[in-house]
């Protein structure tokens, strides 16, 4: 087999921290062993130090970022249930598509793709919705969307944020923002492989969940009691490399710390944004709602955007990801995420771009 090193500048995953991949490596521990347990506690009081939250339920669920949506949503969702899910990309649509199969009464409320959710627009939506769901960082998009102004506003409601592609890379603050549950992604800004979500779920989310949910795997009640201390009982074989791995990366995106982080990812998506201009692209995502971890550009006309993927990949060891749904082929994403997000890739990127359109 031929190993071959990437620089991964797609939507994720990024380029794991190398801690991360050291803790994958650690020979196994069993998943009762009481070395196995601490490390556990402390991986889930490390994310409630990321999450800014207090929340007792806070733990990686075992699956990707899509089981950390899936678990959010069978947890408090059931049939007749009013959800109220604002759309502006792919992972917008996801939630449509997870809810309805919960039962629920999905009313939509959409942005233009590239544009961000109008917060007013998405909480006059219904009057009494059980669920206000919504995507923090859009990642089919490159587009932030203002999580803190719709939970402000939410009643009675539940705030449920898709923090897949913020967590890690800029601010995000459940408790002082009031949202009620929230998962993640271990392969995005966190700098871990793919294979956890990161989740956390407060009191009001506990006392209006779903007491028997449809799934039996993502049961938070069973998942909290597997991951709680001295009650912990057994529910499945925890991913024990995997969580070693995201423990190592805990530890050092907390050494760096999380506003050391945020400022990284800010430093390296000004500088790609900037430098993306100044070759002549036009950004996609709409001025002031730009992630620094996800840049979006027009592909420009004449350009055939596959061979350009192409040649990043094979000439320079380079991933971007192109566009999805009805903008494949339009756009270009680039990630700038976790241990991805340095200057020197940046402006390698930047380089073997401009050499890649001029040959
Ligand atoms: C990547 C992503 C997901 C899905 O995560 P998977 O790990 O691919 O299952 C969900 N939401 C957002 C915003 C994402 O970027």
């Amino acid at each position: 087999m031929v190993v071959t090193d990437r620089v991964l500048m797609g939507p994720g995953p990024c380029n794991p921290y190398p801690e991360a991949t050291a803790g994958l490596t650690r020979p196994m521990l069993g998943h009762l062993d009481p070395e196995f347990l601490a490390l556990l506690d402390e991986t889930c009081e490390n994310l409630r130090t990321v999450w800014g939250t207090a929340n007792a339920l806070t733990l990686p669920v075992s699956g990707t970022g899509s089981a950390g949506m899936e678990a959010a949503f069978v947890n408090t969702v059931g049939p007749g249930d009013v959800v109220v899910v604002g759309v502006n990309g792919l992972f917008g649509e996801r939630m449509c598509d997870v809810a309805g199969r919960c039962g629920a009464e999905v009313v939509r409320v959409d942005a233009p793709w590239g544009q961000p959710l109008d917060p007013e627009a998405v909480l006059s939506a219904h009057p009494a919705p059980k669920v206000i769901a919504l995507v923090h960082a859009e990642t089919s998009t490159g587009v932030r969307n203002d999580v803190a102004a719709v939970a402000a506003g939410k009643g009675d409601a539940l705030v449920l944020a898709d923090c897949v592609t913020s967590l890690g890379g800029i601010p995000v603050a459940i408790d002082d923002w009031d949202v009620d549950l929230a998962y993640s992604g271990t392969q995005k800004c966190l700098g871990v492989s793919p294979g956890l979500a990161p989740f956390t779920l407060g009191p009001r989310a506990w006392e209006r969940r779903i007491p028997t949910p449809q799934s039996w795997y993502l049961d938070l009640g069973m998942i909290g009691a597997y991951t709680s201390g001295t009650a912990r009982k057994y529910h499945h074989t925890a991913p024990i490399a995997m969580i070693t791995s995201l423990h190592a990366a805990l530890g050092a995106l907390l050494d760096e710390g999380l506003q050391g982080s945020w400022d990284r990812h800010a430093e390296c998506g000004a500088a790609l944004q900037d430098g993306l201009e100044k070759l002549g692209f036009e950004l996609w995502a709409a001025a002031g709602y730009r992630l620094p971890q996800l840049t979006t550009v027009l592909v420009p006309d004449g350009v055939d955007d596959a061979a350009v993927r192409r040649a990043l990949l094979t000439r320079y060891g380079i991933e971007i990801g192109g566009g999805v749904g009805p903008w494949a082929g339009k756009v270009w994403r680039i990630g700038c995420m976790g241990h991805t997000a340095r200057l020197r890739n940046v402006t390698l990127l930047l380089a073997a771009l401009s050499e890649t359109l001029s040959r």
